[in-house]
């Protein structure tokens, strides 16, 4: 087929993206937070990467905030677009926000690409796992950008199998054929077996896409009771939990959760860092520092978030649970 480069997990997909489109001096567009390969991948081709943040927009007071109170500025993002910018980096639903773009934010992104005849590889892996009735929308399929998107998934988050290594990319021929090229010279052999079984779980899905039988359809349902458990248990703790749209992932806020940490280590070492490895240390808690998910330039701004994943059996969250209500009944402040 000639639409579809089947791969070594979408981040091979990736790879291959950045190796084959992006040349020396051209500059690729990173919405912050970002998935952490995508930086070194543009540099490995020798592109610059441009950030862009995703900025908190005030949200309804009394409410939890939502990953959709994080949104792009448009001017800010345009001021970005450059003769030289040959690609921006889409990734909805957004790992480690679990921000769902709405059609009007990529409506937005495209005119862009569209404007300045720029590529779009729309990093979508977390496209089945979307809560509280909201829609994944592909930008591939919005006006004027098929020929200008390559659209990359995963089986490892498709079917829950993390560590299976099955991705594809979708797209158009002309772009695909050196995406082709890359993977052909980088790669001898591929995980047949797990390509087969992927291939088996898709043709069933199709058969009962939509219905309630469907595992895009539980998968999601499952997932959003556990993302509500552990939401709950976070603001029990005072952690300031922010409700992600999608992704098994969710950020919280830590700033009014004092803890006073060791000073130990690295000072220039962002203080989300230090509190994860403190919290897995003395705590037996495990997330990860979102300043990893941010530019050099960034990261001491968004250094008092922490993700963590939902996507655990129940026992698993229940024992996070009960740290948690400990940790809170220690502390004095609570
Ligand atoms: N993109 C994003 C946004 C991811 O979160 C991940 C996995 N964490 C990948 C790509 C890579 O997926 P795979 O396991 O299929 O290589």
């Amino acid at each position: 087929m000639k639409n579809v480069l089947v791969t070594v997990g979408a981040y091979q997909s990736l790879f291959s993206c950045f190796q084959a489109v992006v040349d020396e001096g051209d500059q690729v567009i990173i919405i912050e937070p970002f998935f952490d390969c995508y930086e070194p991948m543009v540099k490995m081709a020798g592109g610059t990467p441009v950030f862009v943040p995703l900025r908190l927009k005030a949200a309804e007071s009394g409410k939890l905030i939502s990953s959709k109170d994080w949104k792009l500025d448009p001017a800010e993002l345009e001021a970005k677009f450059t003769p030289r910018t040959k690609a921006i980096v889409l990734n909805s639903p957004n790992n480690p926000l679990g921000k769902v773009f709405s059609r009007e934010e990529l409506q937005l992104i495209a005119d862009l690409c569209v404007k300045h005849d720029v590529l779009c590889f729309s990093d979508e892996v977390y496209e089945w796992l979307v809560y509280d009735g909201n829609q994944h929308v592909r930008i591939a399929s919005l006006p004027g950008m098929w020929e200008r998107t390559l659209t990359i998934g995963s089986a490892g988050k498709t079917f829950s199998a993390t560590g299976w290594k099955v991705g594809w990319t979708l797209g158009p021929d002309h772009l695909l054929r050196h995406l082709r090229t890359v993977h052909q010279n980088s790669l001898y052999h591929c995980p047949t077996a797990a390509q087969e079984a992927v291939a088996l779980g898709l043709e069933k899905e199709l058969e009962c896409l939509g219905k309630p039988d469907s595992y895009f359809v539980q998968l999601p349902r499952d997932l959003q009771q556990k993302r509500d458990f552990l939401i709950q248990n976070l603001i029990a703790a005072g952690m300031k939990p922010i409700v992600p749209e999608g992704t098994y992932f969710l950020m919280a806020d830590l700033s009014g959760f004092k803890i006073d940490l060791p000073e130990q280590g690295d000072a220039e070492e962002p203080y989300d860092s230090r509190f994860v490895e403190w919290m897995i240390k003395n705590k037996g808690l495990a997330a990860i520092p979102v300043s990893a998910f941010y530019s050099a330039e960034q990261k001491k701004n968004f250094d008092h978030f922490i993700r963590f994943c939902f996507a655990k059996e129940d026992s698993t969250l229940k024992a996070a649970s009960a740290i948690l209500q400990e940790w809170s009944q220690q502390k004095p402040s609570l």
